[in-house]
């Protein structure tokens, strides 16, 4: 994965569980650093689990005008 700003080939730094700080919305955060420009870019993965990511429709009526 390259740097957004310069091109350069990130660094991986560590992942993270952030499934509780995030409410399930997302189970992985992936840090990275840019070691030319020192950019710091993190990747959420997110919990496909999660029912705001499920494909069927409840019967909810969230987006009916
Ligand atoms: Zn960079």
């Amino acid at each position: 994965m390259k740097c957004w700003h310069c091109n350069t080939e990130l660094r991986w730094v560590g992942d993270h569980d952030v499934d509780e700080l995030s409410s399930n919305r997302y189970i992985i955060l992936s840090c990275l650093e840019c070691p030319e420009c020192k950019s710091w870019v993190e990747v959420y993965y997110p919990n496909h689990e999660h029912e705001d990511y499920k494909e069927h429709d409840d019967d909810t009526d969230q987006n009916n005008t």
